[in-house]
């Protein structure tokens, strides 16, 4: 930590990032005081903390805590409602999240995602792409490694491509990506942002502290990107699956292009759906600003199977395609799914009941030839499926049994996809567990 302005630090959430925080900046040098509401006395992470010389404060929020911090590093979590944000904000304190770390370990190759969908995918493309390069890069961020974390450990050759909310670039002051990456902006948290001008602006920040040396690529289809972006000084990076750009990324039936070269043939990207060719155009826009040959680019694109139960590619059987979406836990989810394929679809669906009734995906189901449905929600969608004019229609137990049935409803050239609509808890732990029992079945075919 170098040129570090903190003597004394308030770290606010002591969650896995909080947690790791403390430690980071206790071991280097800086006075540590943790607090947290819901955590005890008798946890392990606040022991563990305190063995080390930390002063942990638990399941208060006293506000002499920040009588005499420099600075608060929170969990990107906590609003700023609390009352010691709130009053930390009244007296100047600065109130940052950990990438505002980053800097101070001399680490200013970066590459930064942000957007309301798509980070992970589009940040997991992006490190492959530089892997495949053999280029020095870490993962990090959002994508389960702590950004400061990571920087800790990185040398200045190593570029780090990190995954970036809202709620983390809110907290941050001199944070700057060489290349940031803006995806969409959808209506999204505005529980925690109240307005989408407070989110749009917190999306700002990532390119809040670029310069004419850095680049900002952005998606040219999403107008309140192209609002948002105005008076942005980086170099802008524009893609568009639209068309009418051509100084960016962009494509056409037949191929991907950067600025009038062709990348990539399409048919030979395995991802599918629509929503991915926009992480798949960012991720290229970021490789081609990076020197990263078409050759690698295109080794990536034709093994990348998607990220695991998000409209990941399982396995072909006999003719048939196995797709893994356990992550759609809602309707709208769904229909992206469904709108990713011309063939004819086998589509697993069902679990937890929400109160919903599920017409809205009527107008999506014109592919589905067969429903296989489990869980509360069964019933429910069995009435979709015949109002949508379908006539198989099962309703099963397991999900082997699920897995059988729709190998046997199947035919040569089809789809046969789980994506439930639904969240799974009636019938597993997480929707992670629902996949992997969807993938093993598909294996055991
Ligand atoms: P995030 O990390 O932002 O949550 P993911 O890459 O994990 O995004 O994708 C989560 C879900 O968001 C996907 O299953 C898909 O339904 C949707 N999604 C992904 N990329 C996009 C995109 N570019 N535009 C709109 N929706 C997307």
């Amino acid at each position: 930590l170098k040129n570090f302005p903190f003597a004394k630090v308030l770290v606010l959430g002591l969650a896995k990032s909080g947690t790791a925080v403390a430690n980071l900046l206790n071991r280097n040098g800086v006075e540590v005081v943790a607090n947290d509401l819901k955590a005890t006395e008798d946890d392990e992470n606040v022991q563990t903390l305190r063995s080390q010389g930390v002063s942990v404060v638990v399941g208060e929020h006293p506000l002499s805590l920040i009588e005499d911090v420099d600075a608060i590093i929170k969990n990107p979590g906590i609003p700023y409602e609390n009352v010691l944000i709130d009053s930390a904000v009244k007296q100047d304190i600065p109130v940052l999240t950990e990438i505002e770390l980053i800097p101070y370990f001399g680490i200013n190759q970066i590459v930064g995602i942000t957007g309301s969908n798509g980070k992970t995918t589009t940040t997991t493309l992006i490190y492959e792409m530089f892997k495949k390069a053999d280029a020095p890069v870490s993962l990090a961020g959002n994508i389960g490694h702590v950004a400061s974390e990571v920087a800790e450990q990185m040398d200045d050759k190593q570029t780090m491509i990190a995954e970036l909310s809202s709620f983390q670039l809110l907290g941050i002051d001199t944070f700057k990506p060489k290349v940031a990456v803006l995806l969409n902006l959808f209506e999204a948290h505005l529980d925690y942002h109240h307005t989408l001008e407070h989110y749009q602006n917190a999306k700002a920040n990532i390119f809040k502290n670029q310069t004419e040396h850095d680049y900002l690529v952005y998606n040219a289809d999403d107008q309140r990107i192209v609002n948002l972006i105005k008076d942005a000084d980086a170099i802008r990076v524009p893609f568009s699956r639209k068309g009418g750009i051509t100084n960016g990324t962009y494509c056409d039936e037949e191929a991907i292009y950067f600025r009038g070269e062709k990348v990539i043939d399409l048919a030979s990207v395995v991802l599918v759906g629509e929503h991915n060719l926009e992480n798949i155009l960012a991720a290229i826009s970021v490789a081609k600003l990076e020197g990263i040959s078409n050759q690698v680019i295109e080794t990536v694109l034709t093994t990348f199977t998607g990220v695991t139960h998000r409209l990941q590619f399982v396995k072909e059987v006999n003719g048939r395609k196995f797709y893994n979406d356990s992550k759609a836990t809602n309707i709208l989810a769904t229909t992206k799914a469904l709108s990713a394929f011309n063939q004819s679809i086998i589509l697993l669906a069902g679990g937890l009941d929400r109160g919903n009734d599920f017409d809205e995906l009527i107008p999506y189901m014109s592919n589905v030839k067969a429903l296989v449905l489990f869980g509360e929600t069964s019933p429910k969608l069995r009435k979709v499926g015949e109002a949508s004019g379908i006539e198989n229609i099962e309703l099963v137990d397991t999900m082997n049994e699920a897995v059988q049935k729709a190998y046997q409803l199947s035919n040569k050239e089809d789809v046969v996809l789980l994506s439930p609509a639904c969240a799974s808890w009636d019938q597993y732990k997480t929707f992670e567990e629902r996949g992997n029992m969807f993938m093993e079945s598909v294996h055991k075919l």
